[in-house]
């Protein structure tokens, strides 16, 4: 079988035992099968660390733009404002919802490689009273630095605003207090830190907000509201679900837990993380990030400096070795990305090193 590992932020490279659950044919309508709805409902709910009092989980069928578009269109309602704060191309993809939706919506647009400031946050809140909601990505993929999310939620609950957190490619990688931040949706998918396969999204929800969704929706497929009401009742999916994604999804929570929970995968995360940017840095091949803000996720690299450098021909030479690597994908440097979550270990790292140093070579 043709085989290599993915260095890329979801899809990701998943254990045998998570792809061996896809080989059964699961019914949807019997218990069983709710019954596994509903645990992984009650496990997302655990591990954003809130009672099932205060929050509720949907889960929706769809890639994880699904679950953003999902949440901004059954939320933001007609009476209300939207402020998406951008420094990337997922919180752009935002932007893209609201504008699709005709929601009515401003857009604070920071630079790719520095975090959204909280500050700057609070005075457009200021200055604009009618703002409802504001969103913003957690982990901008786009570059891979991690933005704070709590200093803004901060100021938004200071101003009685919806906090909504896209944090796809970070949720069950980093430990996100999703209470105690005072977050009302956060969004993530199950092919991303949980290292399920592509097929569903996920969202947890302040129950509060969500029932404020009720009669919002501007789409029947993605209404955040009929799709919770119906799974809230025995776990049985609105429509047709992913069976085979579900049940490798609940292997992949299973897991999780064995591995140590969010801590020890954060850990994983973070040390190859750490070795591969001190290992490129030896062949020369800097960061677009600073440390300081640098997420545990994916990392932007430069091309290397004084090097006739192709990223397709290095991307092949990798990839005819075992590896698939990501194009960059910021606006205004040559770059490319690694990502290094999934079944990723410190032997992937050094050899994916050591195939770049090859190629520079
Ligand atoms: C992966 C990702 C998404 C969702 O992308 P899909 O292609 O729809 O799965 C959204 N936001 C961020 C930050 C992501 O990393």
């Amino acid at each position: 079988m043709k085989n290599y590992k993915l260095l890329t932020p979801g899809p990701l490279t998943t254990t045998e035992t998570v792809k061996r659950e896809m080989m059964f044919d699961h019914c949807t309508w019997d218990d069983d099968y709710k019954a596994i709805t509903q645990d992984i409902r009650r496990k997302l709910l655990e591990l954003a660390h809130v009672s099932e009092e205060d929050y509720t989980v949907i889960l929706m069928q769809g890639s994880g733009t699904f679950g953003v578009e999902a949440v901004l269109t059954s939320a933001v309602g007609e009476k209300d404002r939207l402020l998406i704060a951008a420094n990337g191309a997922y919180g752009e993809r935002m932007e893209d919802i609201a504008k699709h939706a005709k929601l009515n919506y401003m857009i604070y647009n920071e630079v790719y490689d520095k975090v959204p400031d909280a500050k700057k946050v609070a005075d457009i809140l200021d200055s604009n009273p009618d703002i409802t909601h504001v969103s913003m990505v957690h982990s901008e993929t786009t570059s891979g630095i991690l933005n704070d999310i709590q200093s803004v939620a901060r100021v938004v609950k200071e101003h009685g605003c919806t906090m909504i957190v896209d944090a796809m490619s970070s949720f069950g990688g980093v430990d996100i207090p999703v209470g105690a931040w005072g977050i009302d949706f956060i969004i993530s998918s199950a092919n991303k830190c949980i290292q399920g396969v592509p097929g569903f999204s996920f969202i947890i929800a302040k129950r509060d907000k969500l029932m404020e969704c009720e009669g919002k929706a501007r789409s029947l497929s993605l209404d955040l509201y009929d799709q919770w009401k119906t799974m809230e009742k025995d776990g049985k999916w609105r429509f047709t679900s992913p069976t085979h994604v579900v049940l490798a999804f609940e292997q992949a929570l299973k897991e999780l837990e064995e591995e140590g929970g969010i801590p020890a995968r954060n850990k994983r995360y973070t040390d190859n993380n750490r070795l591969l940017i001190k290992k490129l840095a030896e062949l020369g091949v800097k960061p677009y990030i600073d440390a300081e803000h640098q997420g545990p996720i994916i990392t932007t690299f430069f091309y290397p400096e004084n090097h006739t450098f192709s990223f397709p021909e290095m991307y092949q030479y990798i990839k005819d070795r075992g590896y698939a690597i990501y194009p960059g994908k910021v606006t205004e440097a040559d770059t490319f990305r690694i990502g290094n979550i999934g079944e990723i270990y410190e032997e992937d790292i050094l050899k994916v090193v050591e195939l770049i140093g090859e190629y520079i070579k």
